[in-house]
């Protein structure tokens, strides 16, 4: 008892140290002491999804002469050929494609459309409207080498009111030219809910039963891990996503992936280097062993900001602001978001996290013009891997409901000091008070 003491005592004292008040650290502990039956089944997933990884790791005899990075064309690179076979075992598919010359997720997802398909063929989005960078790609804004202009034309079905797949509209807009259909999990940056993996796979079944040779593509960005199943698990042809976020473990500096049929990732291969060429070159460089590193940590570090995202979202709903998610709503992937009513709020929430960063501390964010925004947007990332959203990240479009959008943390802890120090700030801003 006594030693606990100490430790409590201690830990007051470093949060003093790091200009949390008393009032603050206390108001923390409660509401995550009324979280920890929720915390356990995150711990419990990440305990399944780290015996996965594991597996997959020995079944694959992953060993220390895999970590030895190639140059030039990369021909034997037996580091990058094992990590692939290691993430088409632990996303139960047939082969992938994880590579660091994917330079993000949205190119991630550009191979994987333009691998497979072919002009004349159809796409057919049914979880809505895609994230913002795909519109582009897809030519729903005209762009410059999109896949419109090579003749591939883009169907829509959007969710219903309630989130869920839009069965009849599916069916109805499914035509002999349906090469693929795509479906997000995530809801990245948009209102509706995230879908869970079963909805998906559901939807995956209710496809393939109109016409099963239609690919099923799963834009699987921040979903991976935070469940025990992925869309691949349940019928998905194809997941994609990118190394920065959960996957990458907040270690790997750079990449992309593309999970799937071996005939999806060999189509996707030819478009991301040549055709003939596949996924026979591409030289790993110097990055195998923080691939490695990375998505043997993924499941720790993406429950750790799952707690974090829970922890933010009962902490700001008790304080009387919206919480997309809300406090008790079930969790697909790790993004929170937050309505301050207020520019205020949104920028002393960013500082907040800024403040509380192990990199780039002391650098104060202000709202900017950023292109591909419509209003002064502010930012705030202190981190290790530049841009690195699987690590704690926020920011906030300056225009109502004024919402900031919260994402990561390498650890839980340092998760929950961002979202201490983003309230400390709010109340020195007399934006809002712990009642
Ligand atoms: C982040 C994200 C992307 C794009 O990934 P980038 O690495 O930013 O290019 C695509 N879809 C969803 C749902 C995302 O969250």
């Amino acid at each position: 008892m006594k030693m606990k003491k100490t430790i409590q005592e201690k830990t007051n004292e470093i949060y003093e140290k790091l200009s949390i008040s008393r009032e603050i650290v206390e108001f923390s502990d409660r509401i995550t002491d009324e979280l920890k039956e929720r915390f356990d089944n995150i711990d419990k997933i990440a305990e399944y999804n780290q015996m996965k990884v594991i597996k997959a790791m020995q079944d694959n005899k992953v060993g220390e002469m895999h970590f030895e990075g190639s140059t030039g064309y990369g021909y034997t690179d037996t580091g990058r050929d094992t990590l692939e076979a290691v993430y088409a075992g632990v996303f139960n598919t047939e082969d992938a494609l994880v590579r660091p010359q994917i330079a993000c997720g949205t190119h991630a997802i550009t191979v994987a459309l333009f691998g497979n398909l072919r002009p004349g063929d159809e796409m057919l989005y049914i979880s809505g409207k895609p994230y913002d960078t795909l519109e582009e790609v897809i030519g729903i804004r005209k762009s410059s080498g999109s896949l419109a202009e090579y003749g591939i034309s883009y169907g829509q079905v959007d969710l219903l009111d309630d989130g869920s797949f839009d069965y009849e509209g599916i069916k109805a807009k499914i035509s002999k030219k349906t090469k693929l259909v795509a479906i997000q999990r995530s809801k990245g940056y948009a209102t509706r809910p995230t879908l869970s993996v079963k909805e998906i796979g559901e939807a995956v079944k209710f496809v393939k039963s109109i016409r099963d040779d239609i690919i099923v593509m799963v834009d699987n960005c921040y979903g991976e891990f935070v469940d025990i199943i992925e869309p691949s698990d349940l019928g998905a042809d194809m997941i994609a996503g990118s190394l920065i976020k959960n996957p990458g473990g907040g270690l790997a500096p750079i990449g992309g992936y593309i999970a799937g049929t071996k005939k999806c990732v060999e189509n996707a291969s030819y478009r991301l280097t040549t055709p003939g060429l596949g996924k026979e070159v591409g030289a790993s460089l110097g990055v195998n062993r923080s691939l490695f590193q990375g998505l043997f940590l993924a499941p720790t570090v993406t429950a750790g900001a799952l707690k974090g995202a829970i922890f933010a979202a009962n902490v700001y709903e008790r304080l009387g602001f919206k919480v997309i998610p809300d406090s008790i709503e079930e969790r697909h992937d790790i993004i929170q978001a937050v309505e301050f009513g207020s520019p205020e709020g949104v920028i002393e929430f960013c500082r907040g996290i800024q403040a509380a960063a192990p990199v780039d501390s002391y650098v104060v964010p202000e709202p900017w013009a950023m292109p591909g925004y419509d209003s002064d947007v502010i930012m705030a990332a202190g981190a290790f891997v530049s841009g690195s959203s699987i690590e704690l990240s926020a920011d906030g479009p300056i225009k109502p409901p004024y919402a900031v959008y919260f994402q990561g943390g390498l650890t839980w802890y340092h998760a929950k000091l961002g979202i201490m120090k983003s309230l400390q700030r709010l109340i020195d801003a007399n934006i809002c008070k712990i009642n």
